[in-house]
C-alpha cells in the first residue's frame, strides 16, 4: 500500500524558490573580481536564475546539455547554479587552477556546449577555444562594455547582455529528481580526471541532512562564508544549503588571502566559513600578525586534509571558534562525517573533549561505512585496527561518467581510497590515503599523526610526511616543512617533538625544509611532487 503523502520530486529549483518565497530580502553578497562588493537578495538570485534559463533555452540546449563554468565564488556562479540545474541542464563546475590542456580534456569528455567563465579567465579560455571545438558559445560573466576591453573578443557572449533579453517570466520544470543535476571532475593525480556526476535527488537530500545539527547546523539567523571554492564539489554544497536555511550568503571571489577573508568576515558578520586548512592558515597568520580576532564568526568548517590540534586549537581558544572537522569527498557530494560531541563526552575536560572533536568524526544519517582489511575482510570498530573505508549512501557514487569498468565498488561498497580506524563510538579517524601510506617493517604509520604534531611547532606553516625507500625496514618516514615566513626552526627542534608522543619507529627519522609547498588545485598538499622532488634523497643512517 502506498502512502497517500503528495509526490514532490527533490529538486534544485525548489531550494531557490523556498529561499525566494519565505526569505526573499535576505542578502547574498559577493566580493567582484574588480574587488569591490556586490548585494542583493534571494528574490534577485531567483529573479535572474530564471532569465538565465530562458537564455539557455534560447541558445537551443536541450535538456541533459552539459554547461561548464570556469569561476570564483561570486553571484553570476550563483545563477548558474540555479539556472542550469533548475532547467534540466547539468552544470559542470571546472577547476580553473587545472592545466589548460587538463581543462581542455575535460571539457571533450563532458561533452559541455557552452562555456560561462569569468573576466579573469579570458587568456585561458583563448587557450581552450581551438583544443574544445565541441563548445558552441563562450559567455563571458560580465557587462556588454567589457568585452570591448578583452583581446580578443570575437565570438564571445556576455553574461548580463544573455540574460537581459529575458524576462524571467519562467516557470520551473517539473522533472524526475535522479536525474543528473551538475558534475565535478576529481583533480586526477594519477591517470586523467574522472567524473562524478551529482543528481537533483542526492543534491536535496545531502543539502537538508548538510543543515541539521549533526551536518553544520545552519539556520535562518546564519551567514555562510564557503572559501572552498564553488568548482570544487559544490562549494561542498553550501550555495543550496544556505536557499535551504534562508540564511545570509557571503561569496569571497577571487580573493582568498587572509586580509581579504577576514575583512568579510567581519564586515557581513559571517556566523559559519568553510574551508580546508591551507586556507585558514593564511587566515590564522595574518590574524595573528595584526593581532585580531572574530567578532562575529561562531564555527568553521574544515575538511578535504587533516585539521591539526595547533588549527583546532586556535580557532578554539584563542578565538572563541568551533572548528566543526569534517570528512568527505567529491565522489561523497561530499559530506560523510562530522566530528561533534555526544552526551557521555560532557563530562570530559575541554582538551579531551578537542581530541575527540579532531577525529574526523561521525557518519552523518544516510551514509554508512566500514573498514577492510587487503582481503576485504571487515575490521573491529575499537580505534586501532586500520582498514580501507569503504562507504555507502544516497549522495555516494555509484559510477564515474562514462567509466565502464569500475574497480572502486565493491559489492555496492564504494572504495574511498583512505586508510582508517573507527572506534567503539563510530568515530573515524583517518590515518592515511592509500597512496600515501608509509609502510615500515610491515605497519602502516599514520602521516597524519607525523604531521600533526610537527605543525605543533609554533613556528611550522606547513609539514607532509612521506616515506622513503629503506633497505631493511623498506620505507622510513620523514617530515618535508614549510616554515612560517621569518620563523627560526630547527630539525632537532622538531624531531624533539615525538618523543612521548610517538613510538620511535613512528616517528619521522629526519626533517627535510622546503622553500615551498606544492599545492594541488584544491589547496592540498601534493605529496606526489615531493616524492619526485626527494629522488635521489639518502635516509640520515644510511648516509654514506
Ligand atoms: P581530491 O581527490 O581531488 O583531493 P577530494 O577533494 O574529493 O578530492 O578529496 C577527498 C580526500 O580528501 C579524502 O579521500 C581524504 O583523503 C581527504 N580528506 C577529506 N577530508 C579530510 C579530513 N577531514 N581529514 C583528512 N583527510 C581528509
Amino acid at each position: 500500500m502506498n502512502g497517500l503523502m503528495q509526490d514532490k520530486p527533490l529538486l534544485i529549483s525548489s531550494l531557490l524558490t523556498h529561499a525566494e518565497r519565505y526569505s526573499g530580502q535576505v542578502e547574498v553578497v559577493s566580493r567582484r573580481i574588480e574587488g569591490d562588493l556586490h548585494r542583493y537578495t534571494w528574490a534577485d538570485v531567483a529573479q535572474r536564475s530564471r532569465q538565465l534559463a530562458m537564455a539557455l533555452d534560447e541558445l537551443g540546449l536541450k535538456p541533459g546539455s552539459r554547461v561548464a563554468s570556469i569561476a570564483w565564488n561570486g553571484y553570476r556562479h550563483l545563477e548558474l547554479y540555479y539556472g542550469v540545474s533548475g532547467s534540466e541542464r547539468v552544470l559542470h563546475t571546472v577547476n580553473p587552477r587545472l592545466h589548460s590542456s587538463q581543462i581542455a580534456w575535460i571539457l571533450q569528455h563532458a561533452e559541455d556546449e557552452v562555456v560561462f567563465f569569468d573576466e579573469s579567465f579570458a587568456t585561458l579560455v583563448e587557450s581552450l577555444k581551438p583544443l574544445a571545438p565541441g563548445v558552441k558559445h563562450w559567455v563571458m560573466l560580465c557587462e556588454p562594455d567589457a568585452l570591448d576591453n578583452t583581446a580578443d573578443s570575437a565570438g564571445l557572449l556576455s553574461y548580463e547582455a544573455l540574460i537581459a533579453a529575458q524576462s524571467g517570466d519562467y516557470v520551473w520544470p517539473e522533472f524526475d529528481e535522479r536525474t543528473a543535476s551538475s558534475m565535478c571532475y576529481t583533480s586526477g593525480t594519477t591517470g586523467n580526471p574522472k567524473a562524478v556526476l551529482y543528481s537533483h535527488r542526492s543534491t536535496v537530500l545531502h543539502t537538508l541532512v548538510l543543515t541539521t545539527p549533526n551536518g553544520l547546523g545552519v539556520g535562518s539567523q546564519d551567514a555562510l562564508l564557503p572559501v572552498v571554492p564553488m568548482f570544487h564539489v559544490n562549494a561542498w554544497g553550501v550555495p543550496y544549503c544556505a536557499a535551504l536555511a534562508g540564511a545570509k550568503l557571503v561569496l569571497p571571489g577571487p580573493a582568498l588571502d587572509g586580509a581579504s577573508v577576514y575583512d568579510l568576515i567581519e564586515r557581513e558578520g559571517v556566523t559559519l566559513a568553510l574551508g580546508v586548512p591551507t586556507v585558514w592558515q593564511t587566515l590564522l597568520d595574518h590574524m595573528e600578525r595584526h593581532q585580531h580576532t572574530f567578532s562575529t564568526l561562531k564555527k568553521t568548517s574544515i575538511g578535504g586534509s587533516a585539521c591539526s590540534p595547533s588549527m583546532q586549537q586556535c580557532f578554539e581558544d584563542q578565538h572563541n571558534v568551533e572548528v566543526i572537522h569534517c570528512w568527505g569527498m567529491t565522489e561523497t557530494s561530499p559530506l560523510g562525517t562530522t566530528s561533534k560531541l555526544m552526551t557521555q563526552h560532557q563530562e570530559l575536560s575541554r582538551e579531551e573533549q578537542q581530541r575527540v572533536r579532531l577525529k574526523q568524526g561521525r557518519p552523518v544519517f544516510g551514509i554508512d561505512m566500514r573498514i577492510v582489511d587487503d582481503q576485504g575482510i571487515e575490521q573491529p570498530w575499537n580505534g586501532k585496527a586500520a582498514g580501507h573505508l569503504q562507504v555507502k549512501g544516497p549522495w555516494v557514487i555509484s559510477a564515474y561518467y562514462k567509466d565502464e569498468i569500475d574497480n572502486r565498488l565493491d559489492d555496492g561498497w564504494f572504495a574511498t581510497g583512505d586508510v582508517a580506524t573507527i572506534d567503539e563510538h563510530a568515530y573515524l579517524q583517518l590515518t592515511d590515503r592509500s597512496k600515501d601510506v608509509v609502510k615500515s617493517g610491515g605497519e602502516w604509520l599514520s602521516t597524519i599523526d607525523i604531521e600533526n604534531i610537527a605543525l605543533s611547532h609554533n613556528g611550522v606553516a606547513l609539514a607532509a610526511a612521506i616515506g622513503v625507500p629503506h633497505p631493511k625496514w623498506d620505507e622510513r618516514p620523514v617530515v618535508v616543512v614549510l616554515k612560517k615566513p621569518d620563523a627560526e626552526v630547527s630539525a632537532e627542534e622538531i624531531l624533539a617533538l615525538y618523543p612521548g608522543r610517538l613510538a620511535k619507529w613512528q616517528s619521522p627519522d629526519d626533517v627535510i625544509f622546503v622553500d615551498e609547498m606544492p599545492l594541488g588545485a584544491t589547496g592540498k598538499v601534493l605529496k606526489t611532487q615531493i616524492r619526485q622532488q626527494l629522488q635521489g634523497y639518502t635516509l640520515p643512517d644510511l648516509g654514506s
